[in-house]
């Protein structure tokens, strides 16, 4: 489902169901009021009820406000990127992230895996950076901190670099997080030291990385 993004729409995810909710309570109470005698306790309890009503109707709209998120997805297989407003989980819009925001590494990465391993493969999205809602920021880890991302197109053995983006490929969603996260945990490596900015040979890379992998069965 898309809907523009002027704020209206946004604004009646929110308070529709929340005023929704309030009128089924209020018809409930009036029910219960029109039993009431004499009928100067129907119009106080009524006054009440109103009262609750409007408030009952901010804390509502509060709660829907902060089920809706937006931030950046990233595929950490192919390195595509885009922004999302979700509510309750669900993708309400989706659009590409502004040239001037976001991560020049994910692009790099996305360049250099189109034209280096074009594998068709469905897009693992995931949370990249901070999302925001009406209540809370969550934040994960960027592209531009992400060892795998910044250091494989940095391999200088290609076939090695292919062979590490099949593996996260043919990994499922957890065992990806799995294996960028035993990555990033790494305290040496030649990956890291790629990522770091060291220059590293073809043959010393190799060396490294053979001994790199014993150490890492995730990625074997
Ligand atoms: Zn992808």
């Amino acid at each position: 489902m898309f809907i523009s993004r002027d704020g209206v729409p946004e604004l009646l995810l929110v308070l529709l169901p929340a005023v929704a909710i309030v009128w089924i309570v209020l018809r409930l109470v009036d029910l219960e009021l029109r039993k009431l005698q004499p009928a100067w306790e129907r119009w106080l309890v009524g006054a009440l009820a109103l009262v609750g009503g409007l408030w009952l109707v901010g804390v509502l709209a509060c709660w829907f406000l902060s089920r809706m998120s937006e931030g950046t997805w990233f595929c950490p297989v192919c390195g595509a990127l885009e922004e999302r407003l979700t509510y309750f989980g669900f993708t309400v819009e989706r659009w590409p992230p502004d040239r001037s925001r976001g991560s020049e590494q994910a692009r790099r990465y996305a360049r250099w895996f189109s034209a280096t391993v074009p594998l068709a493969h469905a897009h693992g999205w995931t949370p990249v950076g901070c999302h925001g809602s009406f209540s809370r920021v969550t934040c994960s880890l960027t592209v531009d901190a992400s060892v795998f991302h910044v250091a494989v197109p940095l391999v200088p053995d290609a076939d090695v670099a292919r062979g590490l983006v099949l593996r996260l490929a043919s990994a499922d969603l957890v065992q990806r997080q799995a294996m960028l996260a035993d990555l990033q945990r790494s305290e040496d490596g030649p990956l890291l030291r790629l990522a770091s900015g060291d220059a590293i040979s073809r043959e010393v890379f190799d060396q490294e990385h053979t001994v790199w992998l014993t150490e890492h069965p995730h990625w074997r």
